[in-house]
């Protein structure tokens, strides 16, 4: 046996999910393998790369031990109430247990119609395939929580979109796929041993250590609180916008997931929208702490059965606990912060530094990633090291706050024999911009070409480390390489 499978969600009552086999494709063929994720999964990397892994990434056969299901849920998307979603375009083929000890899902997306397709064809174009790959796996290497691509692969079918476009699927890993919105369709249908089923699979898959909690909902809730604060503070900090923060994209496990619409910031701008379809800018940039708190509210809601017999004090208990996100946001956030200015932020000034850095980068248009890089570089730049300075520099407008960013280092004695080393490992040099990743999915969508993309899926395995011979990979895009609107993969 190739994989080495223990299915637990498949286990669960029939209702949560629906079991049917991946639609089968005309050629699959293979582009990728992410050889150290697959050994980290006990899977044979060569196996996974061969004709037969391809084959059973493609859908086209069903790997012993597997028990494909398409789950369940529902969801708020864009703030409006959605009933029934479910995996219209991806299959759950089963778990296993990673080098960790810990359970992970090997998820199929675009393999395929499910009984959740709605409109859809369960089909996923190339492109989308090799974005979620590259940013993925770029949030992976820059220590942020999220979903992993496993192998990629071509289909040989035409996806029809606005136009004929190539075909792909990818394999999607998560510590699980259960989302606010999988709490959501069963709170929706007043089913509360649904729920209690999910806390208790949530529980043990992602907090085991609040198992012995008397109120073991209420556990979760505090713990899926916590966990989104940490994420969404780490999005900010490296200037990541998901793009569509529907509740159905909200995983317990508290990872990142659904790269569809995402972007990097190039320059500061708060106020930065890519989603083409996110007109009212719900999902800005600016806007990510506080969508994510009014989607914990909504996860919160559907545990109120379980929370107390007692409506009110079930009441009580889930405010109480979506109240302390923005404290767990604001600690997270200026910690990180402090991290990347290399410095332990506390009171009033050290709050105001930070508030004037956001405005004059925001003022200048200055770019996001390289302005925290040019920073690291001024700290102790060791002689030898290579530094962004080749390749940007600081706008003029920034010379007031540089000088009491300096005077404030002086002070700094926490972090102060070690400033450099913590703010490089702090401030990424190497991020996927868009135009990278836009360029990886013209060469592969219009030349069938995976160099440009494998190229850059490696570039990103070490974002902190900056090469002057990759400074083409750490440039700001030029005016006419700019991407302003991204799309969702559907
Ligand atoms: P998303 O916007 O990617 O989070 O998807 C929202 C819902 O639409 C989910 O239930 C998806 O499974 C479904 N969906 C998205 N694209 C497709 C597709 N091409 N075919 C079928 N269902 C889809
Ligand atoms: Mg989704």
């Amino acid at each position: 046996m190739q994989l080495p499978f223990d299915n637990s969600y498949a286990r669960l009552p029939e209702r949560f999910f629906s079991r049917l086999a991946p639609e089968p494709v005309s050629q699959p063929g293979p582009i990728r393998v992410n050889r150290p994720l697959a050994e980290f999964l006990g899977i044979d990397a060569d196996w996974l790369g061969s004709g037969e892994g391809t084959e059973v990434v493609a859908g086209n056969r069903v790997p012993e031990g597997a028990d494909p299901i398409a789950t369940v849920y529902a969801g708020h998307q864009f703030g409006s109430w959605n009933p029934q979603l479910g995996d219209g375009r991806a299959l759950l083929l089963g778990e296993v247990i990673g080098a960790d000890g810990k359970r992970y899902d090997i998820q199929l997306k675009g393999s395929g119609r499910t009984p959740y397709s709605r409109m859809g064809d369960g089909r996923a174009p190339l492109g989308p395939v090799i974005r979620e790959y590259v940013v993925s796996e770029a949030m992976y290497a820059l220590g942020i929580p999220t979903t992993r691509s496993l192998a990629a692969v071509t289909t040989g079918d035409p996806v029809y979109r606005e136009s004929a476009l190539p075909g792909g699927v990818l394999a999607r890993v998560a510590s699980s796929h259960i989302r606010f919105g999988t709490f959501q369709f069963f709170s929706s249908r007043q089913d509360n041993e649904a729920l209690q089923l999910l806390v208790d699979h949530s529980i043990e898959r992602h907090y085991p250590e609040s198992g012995d909690s008397d109120n073991r909902a209420l556990a979760l809730l505090q713990q899926v609180v916590a966990r989104q604060a940490a994420l969404v503070a780490r999005w900010q900090l490296v200037g990541f916008i998901h793009g569509v923060m529907n509740t159905d994209n909200m995983l317990i496990s508290g990872e990142t997931i659904d790269y569809g619409p995402c972007a990097f910031m190039d320059d500061f701008n708060a106020e930065t929208v890519y989603s083409s379809i996110d007109h009212g800018g719900r999902y800005a940039y600016q806007n990510q702490p506080g969508i994510a708190h009014w989607n914990l509210a909504c996860f919160a809601q559907t545990l109120l059965p379980l929370l107390d017999s007692d409506e009110n004090a079930a009441v009580e208990l889930a405010q109480s606990s979506i109240d302390r996100f923005p404290e767990l946001f604001l600690d997270a956030h200026q910690s990180g912060m402090g991290l990347k200015l290399g410095l332990t932020l506390e009171g009033d000034e050290d709050e105001a530094l930070v508030q004037d850095l956001l405005s004059v980068m925001s003022e200048s248009a200055a770019d996001f990633t390289l302005t925290f890089r040019a920073l690291t570089d001024r700290t102790a730049a060791q002689p030898g090291t290579a530094t962004v300075a080749d390749i940007f520099e600081l706008p003029d407008l920034f010379s007031p706050w540089l000088e009491r960013f300096e005077q404030r280092a002086a002070r700094e004695s926490q972090f102060a024999g070690n400033r450099r080393e913590i703010m490089s490992r702090a401030n990424p040099v190497f991020i996927p911009r868009n135009h990278l990743v836009e360029e990886a999915i013209r060469a592969a969508e219009d030349e069938g070409d995976f160099s440009v993309f494998e190229r850059l899926v490696e570039r990103l395995e070490k974002p902190f480390e900056y090469d002057a011979d990759d400074a083409r990979f750490a440039l700001p895009p030029r005016p006419e390489q700019v991407v302003r609107q991204t799309f969702c993969g559907t």
